[in-house]
């Protein structure tokens, strides 16, 4: 287990939290007004090695070679420009912080993280975290990967086995598009068919 600290000062910002891989449902997006669930089982965290939120680069802006180097084969409306690794964790399992009211973002009903950091260390006042819980997005709180560091704990414990799903597999449309653009086969002509269909919509069939 570990828990995570300020890199400024050293307070603790989290309980103690085991390492999970992070949620394939992590970006995304559902319904217009929905409140989702929170992303992370409480007692855990995960590493996203994606860079999320703003500021953003529109795909025209990005060089071919360095979207390659990113890891991204087929061409996506915007690419995030934010520094990658942060830890993702569930919002209950955060540690003295405090929001910091002008990076609310542009969200309506909760906080989306545009504005990047948007929880401060008490202690210090360092901007330590992006909290998340505007409609339609997973709630988390979201670790910036420059600002703490991650202290082992020495705890060993069992974790519960994963719930079965009550209904049959269904592929949601923008974590498909999210994994397909970063195989390098999705430049074969049957995936790349299989992508242009997904981002013109004619593949409802699969979803
Ligand atoms: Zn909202
Ligand atoms: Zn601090």
């Amino acid at each position: 287990m570990f828990v995570f600290v300020c890199a400024g000062c050293g307070a603790e910002l989290t309980a103690p939290l085991s390492q999970v891989s992070l949620p394939v449902h992590a970006r995304q997006k559902y319904g217009n007004g929905a409140q989702l669930p929170v992303l992370m089982q409480s007692g855990t965290f995960a590493v996203d090695p994606d860079p999320w939120g703003g500021p953003w680069r529109m795909w025209d802006e990005i060089d071919p070679g360095e979207a390659e180097a990113r890891g991204i084969y087929a061409p996506v409306y915007t690419l995030s420009d934010s520094t990658p690794g942060a830890s993702v964790i569930a919002p209950g399992d955060i540690r003295g912080t405090r929001l910091i009211p002008e990076k609310r973002g542009g969200a309506c009903c909760g906080l989306d993280g545009a504005d990047g950091p948007n929880m401060a260390c008490e202690a210090c006042d360092l901007p330590v975290a992006t909290r998340v819980d505007d409609c339609s997005l997973w709630q988390a709180v979201r670790l910036s990967s420059d600002a703490v560091h991650r202290i082992p704990q020495d705890v060993l414990r069992d974790d519960p086995l994963p719930l079965l799903p009550n209904y049959l597999f269904r592929a949601d449309r923008g974590t498909f598009q999210h994994t397909l653009v970063r195989l390098p086969a999705v430049r074969s002509p049957w995936l790349r068919t299989m992508l242009e269909n997904l981002t013109h919509g004619t593949s409802a069939d699969l979803f």
